[in-house]
């Protein structure tokens, strides 16, 4: 990320997210990587702050085994970033909301379709990794696993995990997600009027 403080843009993605109401309350979670003498960093959310009000000090720097190198504490959901990271060395930014539409058909039968903007589609559906405890080790692993060859995945009964080759373009692509959940949803109204 050129000229741009990594920090300063895990801030200013969390803050987006919110603003765009992918995540309320505490809920989410966002993180960018950068290399640092060789050594991946991960500037990561902390936990049991909304993302609305982050400060340079709030986020949390972590190392790729999860040793913490900065105050604070880091988002229950750590390792699942950190999980996302080492099974993808091409992506620099995580993000993971609850945003309501998209979280809505986690809780539902309904996959969400691959509207039109969202890359080659084989798979016509989102794919959606099954449930597992958030914070889990389980649900990190089996997270990673998935998105090996996703850039959006559903996570049963929970939300949305985007990634990018950094955080404003992973922040975008989960905003696009809920953009996709929402029109299918009113398309699905609409046919049975
Ligand atoms: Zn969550």
């Amino acid at each position: 990320m050129k000229g741009k403080n990594l920090v300063q843009s895990v801030i200013d993605a969390s803050h987006y997210v919110f603003d765009r109401k992918l995540v309320s309350g505490k809920a989410g979670n966002v993180s960018a990587r950068f290399k640092d003498s060789e050594m991946d960093i991960v500037a990561i959310t902390p936990t049991g702050k909304s993302l609305y009000d982050l400060s340079q000090n709030d986020v949390v720097l972590v190392d790729l085994n999860g040793n913490i190198l900065s105050k604070g504490h880091p988002s229950s959901e750590l390792f699942l970033h950190l999980n996302i990271y080492q099974a993808r060395p091409d992506i620099k930014g995580i993000v993971h909301t609850h945003s309501p539409y998209a979280t809505g058909f986690s809780f539902s039968d309904k996959k969400i379709k691959r509207l039109e903007g969202f890359g080659k589609i084989e798979n016509p559906y989102l794919e959606e990794v099954p449930y597992y405890p958030p914070g889990s080790s389980q649900l990190a692993e089996n997270t990673a696993k998935m998105l090996k060859n996703e850039d959006a995945v559903i996570l049963k009964n929970h939300g949305v995990v985007a990634v990018s080759f950094d955080v404003d373009e992973a922040a975008a692509l989960a905003e696009f997600v809920e953009e996709i959940a929402k029109t299918q949803f009113v398309s699905h109204l609409l046919k049975k009027s």
